[in-house]
């Protein structure tokens, strides 16, 4: 398959071609985009997936811009993908868009794709999910997955990523109000944004507020102690340290196996998700009744794409 052998080689544009496929409806598109990840799937995997959330104006594409930069200047290659559930209402992506990252979408190392502008949240994560394994396969090393911090989202997104960076505000006093107890249940950093100028004091005090709030949460599974830390992407202060912690998660939770395991468990989490919503929870009862999605989770593991499994059932 030509498209394959391309973005396999690292061709850009063939990426973007295979994520359009892969985005198409029409069913001739369907098996082949399914086709080229079959093809692709032995190349993924090798990355880390970070999700990036917080309200929008919080400054993620700023920040994506200053950190996508700077792993560019170290020669890594960046893929930037975007989920935003609010496009069926506005009719349009507002994430991942080059516009607002000017010079990182110049940049050959990078890639940048804005989100998938119809469909269930569901349906688009699960597109950002086949998307990640062509990026994996083009030789992106960190896969970055911005997604406006609207609550629902981030459950998704969680199941797509390894490391998840919330973004806050600080100020106004409201340091742990309006952002949703299960968010930051969910971050395995946290990083005050604009930490510069006249808001520096602030954000530090933000910060202390977080740290102290995080240790009335429950431990994390793996282990890992979430980070807090205050940043300024403008001017690019503690950047460098936030890729740091991750790198330093990553590091760790290769060792102790927690990576794989919890990948593995993602791609059960979506083999379920997919039964259910292309074969109706009546069948998808039945299949988890008889033990039949279990040995579905058996293949997976092999590397066997999901669609290939549901075409088996
Ligand atoms: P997003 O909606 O979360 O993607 O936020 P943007 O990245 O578009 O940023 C929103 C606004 O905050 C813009 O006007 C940015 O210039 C500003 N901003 C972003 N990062 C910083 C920063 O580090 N320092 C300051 N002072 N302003 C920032």
């Amino acid at each position: 398959m030509e498209l394959a052998k391309q973005i396999i080689e690292g061709n850009r544009t063939a990426l973007g071609l295979g994520i359009t496929l892969l985005e198409s409806t029409l069913p001739e598109h369907v098996k082949q985009a399914q086709d080229l990840i079959t093809v692709c799937l032995p190349y993924s995997g090798k990355s880390i997936r970070i999700g990036v959330t917080g309200v929008p104006g919080v400054g993620k594409s700023t920040f994506i811009e200053s950190f996508g930069k700077l792993l560019t200047s170290q020669g890594k290659k960046v893929a930037v993908l975007a989920i935003d559930p609010t496009s069926e209402r506005t009719h349009g992506s507002i994430l991942g868009d080059k516009s607002r990252m000017h010079e990182l979408a110049a940049d050959e190392n990078a890639f940048i794709r804005p989100s998938p502008s119809s469909g269930t949240l569901g349906g688009v994560a699960n597109k950002t999910r086949e998307s990640i394994i062509l990026c994996e396969a083009a030789g992106f090393e960190i896969i970055l997955i911005e997604t406006v911090g609207v609550g629902q989202s981030e459950t998704t997104v969680s199941y797509l990523v390894d490391f998840f960076l919330l973004l806050m505000l600080s100020g106004a006093g409201d340091e742990l109000q309006g952002i949703k107890r299960g968010i930051m249940e969910l971050a395995d950093a946290l990083a005050i944004s604009k930490a510069d100028g006249d808001n520096i004091t602030n954000a530090k005090n933000a910060a202390l507020a977080y740290t102290r709030a995080l240790h009335l949460f429950p431990a994390m599974e793996n282990g890992w102690t979430p980070q807090v830390s205050t940043c300024s992407a403008l001017e690019n202060i503690g950047v460098l340290e936030i890729f740091e912690t991750i790198n330093n998660f990553d590091t760790q939770m290769i060792s102790s196996g927690w990576k794989n395991e919890n990948r593995k468990n993602q791609n059960n989490y979506w083999l379920h998700h997919l039964v259910k919503e292309e074969l109706g929870s009546k069948k998808y009862n039945l299949f988890l009744a008889e033990g039949k999605l279990k040995l579905l989770e058996k293949e997976l593991i092999k590397g066997i794409s999901i669609y290939q499994l549901l075409s088996k059932l």
